[in-house]
Order: C-alpha cells, then sequence, then structure tokens
C-alpha cells in the first residue's frame, strides 16, 4: 500500500499530476471544438494554424499533433470540406501544398477559444510569482521533449534566434527580443510566438546555457 512515507517517486507523480490536468485540457478541448463543429483533432489542427499566414505542411500538422500524417490529411479534408482551412501552393517548392486557415476559420477558432477556460482558471489559483515559476518549468520540460527530438520545435522564446536572454541588468526586465528591440521580463516569455525563428542548435545551446546560469552570483557584464 502506497502511504506518505512511501510515495511513488516525484517524477511520477508529477506524471500523474498532468495526466488529471491533461483530462480536464481535453474536457475543455471538446467544448472548444463543439463551439467551432468539429472535432478535437481538427480543432487541433485548426488550432497548429493559428498566427501562421503561411500556413503548415500536412507533415509539419502531424508531427505537432503526434499523429500519422494519413490521419492529418483526413482530418484536413473534413476541414477544408467545412470552410475552414484551404490548400496553397509552397511558395519554395510548387508541387507541394502548405495547409492554411481562412477567415471562416480564424473566426470560428477566436469564438472557440472565448468558451473555454479550464487551463486559465487552474492557472488562476496560483499567485502571480508561482505562475512565473510553471511558466519557466513548463518552457524546461517543452524544451527538454524538443531537443530529445520528442516533440517537433515550438516557437518558444528559449528556441528564437531573436533571444538574448539576461541581456539586461533590470531585474524586471532582464532579457532582450532583438525583433522588436525590446526588453521584456521572466513572465512575458513566449510559449507560441508568431514571429518566433529556430535559432541553429549551437545558438539554441548557448542561449539556454545563458538563461539557466544563475545570475544572482554573476550578473551579466560584470
Ligand atoms: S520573436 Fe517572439 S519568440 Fe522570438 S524572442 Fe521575440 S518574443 Fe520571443
Amino acid at each position: 500500500m502506497e502511504t506518505p512515507v512511501t510515495p511513488k517517486s516525484l517524477p511520477l507523480r508529477i506524471h500523474e499530476g498532468l495526466e488529471r490536468l491533461a483530462t480536464a485540457l481535453r474536457a475543455d478541448d471538446w467544448v472548444g471544438a463543439r463551439a467551432a463543429g468539429v472535432n478535437p483533432t481538427q480543432f487541433a489542427i485548426m488550432a497548429s494554424l493559428e498566427g501562421r499566414p503561411g500556413g503548415l505542411s500536412v507533415r509539419d500538422i502531424a508531427q505537432q499533433l503526434g499523429v500519422s500524417q494519413p490521419s492529418a490529411t483526413d482530418s484536413i479534408g473534413a476541414l477544408e470540406r467545412k470552410g475552414y482551412l484551404y490548400k496553397a501552393p509552397a511558395p519554395s517548392d510548387r508541387r507541394s501544398v502548405r495547409i492554411v486557415l481562412t477567415e471562416h476559420g480564424e473566426a470560428s477558432l477566436a469564438s472557440a477559444h472565448a468558451t473555454r477556460s479550464v487551463a486559465e482558471s487552474a492557472a488562476g489559483a496560483l499567485d502571480r510569482a508561482q505562475q512565473e515559476e510553471l511558466l519557466v518549468s513548463l518552457v524546461t520540460m517543452i524544451r527538454h521533449l524538443q531537443e530529445s527530438g520528442i516533440i517537433p520545435i515550438q516557437r518558444m522564446c528559449v528556441s528564437c534566434r531573436f533571444f538574448r536572454p539576461y541581456a539586461h541588468q533590470d531585474a524586471a526586465q532582464p532579457h532582450h527580443c532583438t525583433f522588436v528591440d525590446a526588453a521584456f521580463g521572466q513572465q512575458d516569455l513566449r510559449v507560441d510566438c508568431r514571429e518566433h525563428e529556430t535559432a541553429d542548435p549551437s545558438a539554441r545551446a548557448a542561449t539556454w546555457a545563458e538563461f539557466t546560469r544563475d545570475h544572482t552570483l554573476n550578473p551579466p557584464g560584470i
């Protein structure tokens, strides 16, 4: 029998906690999907295309969702018939296609987002400092998965070629985005930024080393 004296390992209990959250988030996805008149897989495809005017390839979409290409192709066909997306020739190779959200798809997605609240409600149970810590923990976990090749590169600051961690000595806004040429704080780290451009592997490694270095001992520029 499991007792507080002999609990399961900490990573395993974190796994269990994430599963509980995932169950609630999946239920929330059903609410959003129903509002858009699609199923959760189709809803996830629409969400993956949001903010990507150049669209994604079928392969990219399948990778993002962790499904097979034939399965993604079926869902894309259903969404195309509903008028939520269209296929456009890829600029670099006219023989391949990109999948792009239509205006109707964007509007449906936006109204469906308004019906979902579970993640925001759960995050609201944390104070500001806890939310910031959780954001950094999530970024750390997502980065580990993407650098291990388990999930594709996500559009996070820590993998972006415009990100300069701890470029400033201002504790509230230590980071710098060279795309908008502005400082920003830890709480503003992006997980899915439209302007993201993937840095090369060596730059990503250097950025991560700087991001995770203990700056209280050796602040930048000192
Ligand atoms: S462009 Fe976006 S992802 Fe890249 S550093 Fe700026 S805010 Fe972060």
